[in-house]
């Protein structure tokens, strides 16, 4: 196996706010895979949330760059056991590699993922569109400029609930809102009936990551689903978000990639556990890689090219939110070789 790599930081549409601040740009890191000619293509963004920096996904990469271009690649599951003994302190760059020998297998089959694993693309859920935090005149003017059937509000601020009634003032569409760990139980408590009343759909991280018994007081009482996503990051994570949370977002690059992520989707749903599958703002090498696992889940948030002003790669397409795929195998992706 021949390995390469490609560090982007890639410049948003508009600088982009959660509550935990404010980026212009997103750093992301691209793995090359080249086997007997076939190329695979991977990618883990880096947030810095997650202390996982492009710099910390190189570096690990080529002090272990030997074992990777020794291994003899035979299936995808097996590489990713491989990787994860290997950097069992970095699962973005795991994510990274799992992706690429994805991509490399389905091109070695011919298939496009979501047709090696037979399923129906018809059952994948319409994506939604975040609106980041800003003033509220910028709010509604992102909105109007991007018509879209689903919105994702990021929220967890002092005047969210006044932003969420303004936005509702200029569409029927359905919100959802993130919270990104913003709000304290109380404030939790009394604004998540508020949004009830202005037709949010669910709620995504409330409350503090570690904050489980507040999580239990507020899944008893909640009007509204409850979603984990700083909450549920490992596979071991979903196990304890059963009875704190109606829901979890499984995102590839926190989980390690799309091997644990499937069976993330399988366990959730055995213990009756919503799944939505979540981006990290990646660019279309990334988020074809989600958009493979969409008809699995519940919920779709794969907005990432469309919130950055610059893309390396084609093969994902939205319409009004319905995700379009390409015939092209593997991802479905095509790329300009590094
Ligand atoms: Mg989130």
């Amino acid at each position: 196996m021949v390995v390469k790599f490609n560090e982007y930081n890639l410049l948003f549409k508009y600088p982009f706010t959660i509550s935990k601040g404010t980026k212009t740009h997103q750093p992301t890191f691209v793995v090359e895979l080249g086997y007997f000619g076939v190329k695979g293509y991977g990618e883990a963004p880096a947030i810095s949330y997650y202390n996982i920096p492009v710099e910390k996904m190189v570096a690990d990469l080529e002090r272990k760059r030997v074992f990777i271009e020794k291994f003899a690649f035979s299936d995808p599951e097996r590489y990713w056991h491989y990787l994860h003994h290997l950097f069992p302190a970095n699962p973005f760059l795991v994510c990274a590699l799992d992706m690429a020998g994805w991509d490399l297998y389905g091109k070695l089959k011919g298939k496009q993922l979501h047709n090696l694993w037979g399923l129906d693309i018809a059952k994948s859920p319409t994506t939604d569109y975040t609106i980041g935090i800003d003033s509220i005149e910028n709010m509604v003017a992102k909105m109007k400029e991007k018509p879209w059937p689903i919105y994702k509000i990021k929220v967890g601020v002092q005047n969210d609930i006044e932003m969420v009634v303004e936005l509702r003032k200029h569409t029927d569409a359905i919100f959802r809102v993130d919270a990104n760990a913003g709000w304290t139980l109380e404030e939790a408590l009394e604004k998540i009936p508020l949004l009830k009343e202005l037709g949010v759909e669910l709620v995504e991280q409330p409350l503090a990551k570690d904050d489980w018994d507040g999580m239990k007081t507020l899944f008893e009482s909640s009007p509204l689903p409850l979603f984990a996503d700083e909450s549920c990051v490992a596979e071991t994570d979903v196990e304890k978000c059963s009875g704190y949370f109606h829901g979890i977002n499984i995102k590839l690059t926190k989980c390690s990639g799309i091997t644990p992520a499937r069976r993330m989707i399988e366990k959730a749903k055995a213990l009756n556990i919503q799944v939505m599958i979540g981006c990290m703002n990646e660019t279309s090498v990334g988020t074809a890689a989600i958009a493979q696992l969409a008809p699995l889940v519940d919920f779709v948030d794969m907005d990432g090219p469309l919130l950055l002003a610059e893309d390396i790669a084609a093969g994902v397409g939205f319409d009004n939110g319905h995700i379009c795929y390409t015939n092209s195998p593997g991802l479905g992706i095509s790329i300009n070789p590094f």
